[in-house]
């Protein structure tokens, strides 16, 4: 070894001795604030996960690069939008993930399963679903993170949380027997080459008029639903508490009593502030009576969301439901400001809220495209499957002689 390469490794030496100086002494930093179950998530390859040391947040937020504390929220706003979705700005839903590990869907209108798969998730772990009510715009993406979840790792049923209906037919449980019906032929496919468990729904019904009734109740976490008001009976909104933390999501609603009284002293309260009747009109091409209707009767229009917030007083409002429109968003703004000065934060799809007793964090999540979801875990290629279903010998013997497929792989 000649006398610089001899330098160089002696300074190499220094180096890794620092650095592994400063890795314990991150160490000891980090220990209170790292918590286990991130590590237990199954992590994308190519991603690194660190934790956040003195709630120093990268401007961005790059998906499972984080460690969560063990007493931290994080918030995802998958959807914000309309039934008539854009790219921007797909249907209502939010992903609640805790320091213990635990994850909680809130909604999952059509279009959100595009933002969730973008997160690149564990999804053995999104197995709950928590439905304000049945609209579109809310559920329409059920059957896809149903199916999609199943062939991207659940190897365990996927529970709905939802409310019954002033009629049987109208409630949580007829909405997925109905589901369950209309994809019958895809799930008929599916059950036996996908492991044999993930094909369950488990439907836990509840009522509609339960006043801060407990809806789900494990490891800490406790879920309670009160009443809403929108359209017809059967919508709900739900807090979520954990630790300390309080999460509300309040679905879609008219201003009303129970969310005043329940939402109080959340740190996190999201409530839609929908678009006030002017837009509303020209996006519709409705008149400004219809809009009226929808937006102040049926919804909650800006300036009563703001007056909700007043009353409400959390750490941070959260508005959302509408589509993305530099003059939209500046009538929203303006109608909310108008009887709201508090902490504020209009919703977009992607917005990442991270939550602690100090701190409060609002970023954007930064996603790729492409990118493909984590590979499975040992456990779900494990996990017991049925035989694979074949067709019927009519359709069989049309198989063209033409082709021969390559012989299967011995087991
Ligand atoms: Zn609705
Ligand atoms: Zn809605």
């Amino acid at each position: 070894m000649n006398t610089i390469a001899q330098r160089n490794t002696s300074l190499a030496m220094t180096g890794l001795f620092s650095a592994l100086v400063i890795a314990f002494c991150l160490a000891g930093i980090m220990q209170q604030d790292v918590h286990a179950a991130t590590v237990k998530d199954n992590m994308p390859s190519g991603r690194q996960a660190t934790a956040i040391v003195n709630g120093q947040y990268p401007a961005s937020y790059f998906p499972n690069t984080e460690l969560l504390g063990a007493a931290e929220m994080r918030i995802t706003a998958l959807g914000t939008g309309m039934p008539n979705q854009t790219k921007a700005a797909v249907s209502i839903s939010y992903l609640v993930e805790l320091g213990n590990g635990d994850k909680f869907l809130f909604d999952l209108g059509m279009g959100s399963m595009g933002n969730l798969f973008s997160l690149r998730p564990d999804f053995s772990k999104l197995d709950k679903v928590f439905a304000s009510h049945l609209h579109i715009d809310h559920v329409g993406d059920f059957m896809g993170l149903h199916i999609g979840g199943w062939l991207s790792g659940r190897y365990t049923p996927i529970h709905i949380y939802g409310p019954t209906g002033s009629k049987p037919e109208l409630g949580t449980k007829a909405f997925v027997e109905g589901m369950q019906k209309a994809y019958a032929w895809d799930l008929a496919t599916r059950s036996g080459a996908l492991p044999d468990k993930g094909a369950q729904i488990v439907v836990h019904e509840f009522d509609y008029k339960q006043e801060n009734e407990i809806v789900y109740q494990q490891d800490g976490v406790t879920i309670r639903s009160w009443p809403a008001i929108h359209a017809l009976d059967g919508s709900v909104s739900f807090g979520l508490e954990w630790k300390g933390l309080k999460y509300v999501f309040g679905g879609d609603t008219y201003p009303n009593k129970w969310y005043i009284k329940y939402a109080t002293n959340a740190d996190v309260a999201s409530h839609e502030a929908f678009l006030p009747p002017k837009a509303l009109a020209a996006y519709f091409g409705w008149d400004l009576g219809q809009a009226m209707w929808v937006s102040t009767r049926i919804h909650t229009e800006p300036q009563a969301f703001g007056k909700v917030m007043s009353a409400v007083k959390p750490r941070m409002a959260v508005g959302y439901h509408s589509v993305q429109s530099p003059e939209n968003n500046a009538a929203i703004m303006d109608g909310v400001r108008k009887t709201y000065d508090g902490p504020l934060t209009l919703a977009r799809d992607l917005m990442v809220i991270n939550v602690t007793r100090e701190t409060m964090k609002v970023r954007m999540a930064t996603v790729d495209e492409y990118v493909l979801p984590p590979d499975v875990t040992e456990a779900y290629k494990k996990a017991p499957r049925s035989d694979e279903k074949h067709t019927s010998e009519y359709i069989s013997s049309g198989k063209w002689k033409g082709y021969t497929p390559p012989p299967m792989p011995k087991k």
